[in-house]
């Protein structure tokens, strides 16, 4: 007979006014929610979601644990739909419970959002879970590396969870109850903070499951504690309380007595859902759509811009051999080409030498009045140096002829 011994512990962590996670630990049944919605709607989330899973959770099977998350998620999109402080409230959920499968004791896993469960065995830990984030897409779509991720800005935008649709897409496992072997169910509170070798490194160094998680909140506090942080250890031990590690037949008769049941995967391989996660399905979360109106918002403005300042600006440039005004940058704005807007009278070769290299580059002007006026300064410029010329010129010549008059 598969039996547990277990702990748990929550914290606020370092910077949030309030814990929006809640846990579950009740003899066959742990699990993890991490709650989000504004005011107290992200502590009612989790809270509410965890109290339908465990009425919910009326048989021993993985399709009744799969059908209580639906249920808790129809519960919580009913409550958040009637009651306008909990509008947008929703939670993650992850849990494991004892059920009977083909007759015999398996582990029974759910999963939607991006909190974890995590298996320790033989010392080795591996993710069970899938996360539901975007970041987890995008990792698994080979366009962040686990580091990237790891530190992504919008690692905290989910594409599952509870509360939010009125359909959703539940992850499900059956895990092969191996004696010796340690779970970890945690909030991204966690993980966020703790790198998985210390995580892996503290688990395997204790053995209390309380003492284990206090201690792996101690972490993620030193490491920053920016959210909620929460851990339940679930360890799988015999009735007797032997050392699995001592027995190690124990370990080999029951990953062949486990009839249907998958021996676990080796740490480190892909666990294999029983229902195909959906990326991004049912899944258009608050935060997803937060995230989309920002970048939208981002786009629209920077569009916006460009059409501005390739449109609404006025240079005054060359066309042809006459200094003419322009709508627009000189060069173009990306895609926007300058237009005329008016010609001058002024030629090109009358513009004062010290303005003609300006022109031809554009001289902008913030409005079409002051490209007039700057072309009419060029036209004055102009007058006067053709004047002194002329007048230098005169001036020149009569010099030169009384030069030769006094020669001669
Ligand atoms: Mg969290």
């Amino acid at each position: 007979m598969t039996r547990f011994a277990w702990g748990a512990a929550s914290d606020t962590g370092r910077v949030r006014q309030a814990n929006e996670d809640s846990f579950l630990v009740v003899d066959g049944l742990f699990a993890v929610a991490d709650g989000m919605g504004g005011h107290q709607a992200g502590e009612v989330a989790s809270h509410l979601a965890l109290e339908s899973l465990q009425s919910g959770f009326t048989a021993a099977g993985t399709d009744v644990l799969v059908r209580a998350v639906e249920d808790a998620n129809r519960i919580l999109v009913e409550r958040s739909t009637t009651d306008p402080e909990l509008v947008g409230m929703g939670t993650t959920l992850v849990a494991m419970a004892l059920v009977e499968a083909s007759g015999r004791d398996a582990i029974g896993v759910v999963n939607v959002g991006d909190s974890r469960l995590y298996l320790l065995s033989d010392g080795n830990l591996a993710q069970i879970t899938e996360d539901h984030s975007l970041v987890a897409t995008m990792e698994r779509q080979g366009r962040l590396t686990a580091a990237e991720a790891a530190v992504h800005p919008q690692r905290n935008i989910l594409t599952r969870a509870l509360g939010i649709d009125g359909t959703v897409l539940v992850d499900s496992w059956e895990m092969l109850p191996v004696i010796g072997d340690r779970y970890l169910i945690c909030s991204d509170g966690l993980f966020n903070e703790v790198d998985e070798s210390r995580i892996a490194a503290t688990l395997r160094r204790l053995a209390d499951p309380n003492e284990t998680c206090r201690e792996l909140i101690r972490l993620a506090n030193e490491g920053g504690g920016r959210d909620n942080i929460t851990c339940v250890i679930v360890d799988v031990v015999d009735d007797a309380g032997r050392d699995p590690k001592a027995d190690p037949a124990n370990r080999v008769r029951n990953s062949h007595t486990g009839g249907d049941l998958t021996v676990p995967e080796p740490p480190g391989a892909d666990p294999k859902p029983t229902r195909a996660p959906g990326v991004l399905r049912s899944s258009f979360t608050w935060r997803v759509g937060v995230f989309i109106a920002a970048f939208v918002f981002v786009i629209l403005t920077g569009f916006a811009f460009i059409w501005w300042t390739g449109t609404k600006t006025w240079y005054v440039g060359v066309d042809g051999d006459k200094v003419a005004i322009f709508h627009g940058k000189p060069g173009g704005v990306l895609w926007i080409e300058p237009t005329l807007a008016e010609d001058s009278e002024l030629l090109i070769a009358n513009v004062p030498r010290s303005a003609v290299i300006d022109v031809q580059n554009g001289v902008e002007q913030p409005s079409l009045e002051s490209a007039r006026t700057f072309i009419d300064n060029l036209v004055e410029q102009n007058l006067k140096a053709s004047t002194t010329t002329t007048l230098a010129a005169s001036l020149g010549a009569s010099t030169s002829s009384t030069t030769t008059t006094t020669v001669q």
